[in-house]
């Protein structure tokens, strides 16, 4: 729940990218609500890195705060996930694709949930001014990455393979 407190803190004035423009912090208590409850995982610092996933990247929050508020290992997961926003931004993606297979289990298992919620959001709410040739892009990228997680937690990837499937249907 402090870690909760914490993202909301920090997010508090952001609102997710979809036509319903939700507040931000849905999203990560989504991915850690995926975790938990689709995923049957219940190791806190999985779950904490979840909610805290997207602090250091999107937020001014820096490791040294996160470290000092919740130890090292939640902090390494979280940096584990968290793109190099000095890359320009097809360079973050790629590096996404690349880096995947070599994150730790606990990072894999913040990403695909991260990735489960995205498409849901893309599914349920897109951004309004997204063409269906950039909602596309979006799901072939968010499979590649997710191609290089697979093994982590067989559940949860049958969950976004339904959702790459519902995605496919609706085309
Ligand atoms: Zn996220």
């Amino acid at each position: 729940m402090k870690a909760v407190a914490f993202a909301a803190d920090r997010h508090r004035n952001q609102r997710r990218k979809g036509a319903d423009a939700s507040p931000y912090i849905n999203h990560p208590i989504e991915v850690a609500n995926v975790l938990a409850n689709e995923g049957e995982i219940a190791d806190a610092i999985v779950l904490c890195a979840a909610v805290l996933h997207d602090t250091i990247e999107d937020t001014k929050t820096t490791a040294d705060e996160l470290a000092a508020l919740f130890g090292p290992e939640v902090t390494a997961v979280v940096q584990e996930v968290t793109d190099d926003k000095s890359l320009e931004k097809h360079v973050r993606k790629q590096r996404q694709i690349e880096h995947a297979p070599h994150l730790s289990t606990e990072a894999k298992l913040v990403k695909l949930a991260d990735k489960i919620c995205n498409l849901r959001d893309m599914l349920a709410s897109p951004p309004a001014d997204w063409p269906v040739e950039r909602k596309q892009a979006y799901f072939d990228w968010a499979a590649k990455v997710v191609a290089g997680v697979r093994g982590v937690h067989p559940g949860l990837e049958a969950v976004f393979n339904q959702l790459l499937a519902r995605h496919a249907e609706l085309r």
